[in-house]
C-alpha cells in the first residue's frame, strides 16, 4: 500500500514561478516550472498517490482574468508536466475575493472538496505542500499533514520546511 493517499500541491511558488507581488499568472506563456518540479511530480505519481493542485486565484474576482484563463494556464501546466511523464489528477481553484467564500486558503474548502469527491482518501495519509503559511494552515484545517517550501528556520506550523518541491518530495517519499 502506498504510504500516502494524496498530495495537495499549491500552484504558484510551489510548482511554477510566482508572479510578482500583486500580479497573477494570467496566460500560458507566463507559466514556468520551478527547477526539479517535473520529476518531483512524476515521483509522486509513481508512488501511487493522487496529486491535486489547490490554488487561490483572486485575480478572477478582481477581473484581471477569467475562469477560462485559469483553465488555459492549468492546461499548459499539464503539457509541461507531461514532458516529464508527470500529471495532476485534478485542479481545485478558488476564484473568490478574500472573506467571501469557504475555499480561499488558509480555509480548507478546496481540500475538503477533493476529499469529498474521493472518499477513499484518509486526510491523515495526505500531505499539503506549499510555499505560504496559508497553505500549511489549509492543510492542517483539513486534517492533512503539511510541509512548507521555505528556508530552514522559517517559523511555521508545518512539520518541516524544505527549499523546494523536489527536496520535499525526496524527503517525504524516502
Ligand atoms: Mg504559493
Ligand atoms: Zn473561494
Amino acid at each position: 500500500m502506498a504510504a500516502f493517499d494524496a498530495f495537495f500541491l499549491d500552484r504558484d511558488g510551489t510548482i511554477n514561478r510566482k508572479a510578482a507581488e500583486g500580479s497573477y499568472v494570467t496566460s500560458p506563456s507566463e507559466l514556468h516550472l520551478l527547477p526539479g518540479t517535473g520529476p518531483a511530480v512524476a515521483a509522486l505519481n509513481a508512488s501511487g498517490a493522487k496529486v491535486f493542485v489547490v490554488t487561490n486565484q483572486r485575480g478572477v474576482a478582481r477581473g484581471l482574468m477569467g475562469p477560462a484563463d485559469v483553465e488555459a494556464v492549468d492546461a499548459q501546466l499539464d503539457r509541461l508536466l507531461a514532458a516529464h511523464g508527470a500529471h495532476v489528477d485534478a485542479y481545485y481553484v478558488c476564484p473568490h475575493e478574500t472573506g467571501t467564500c469557504d475555499c480561499r486558503k488558509p480555509l480548507p474548502g478546496l481540500l475538503l472538496q477533493a476529499l469529498a469527491r474521493h472518499p477513499g482518501l484518509s486526510p491523515a495519509r495526505c500531505v499539503m505542500v506549499g510555499d505560504a503559511e496559508t497553505d500549511v494552515d489549509a492543510g492542517l484545517a483539513a486534517g492533512t499533514r503539511a510541509v512548507r517550501l521555505a528556508p530552514g528556520g522559517t517559523p511555521s506550523r508545518a512539520e518541516a520546511c524544505y527549499p523546494d518541491l523536489a527536496a520535499a518530495v525526496a524527503a517525504l517519499l524516502a
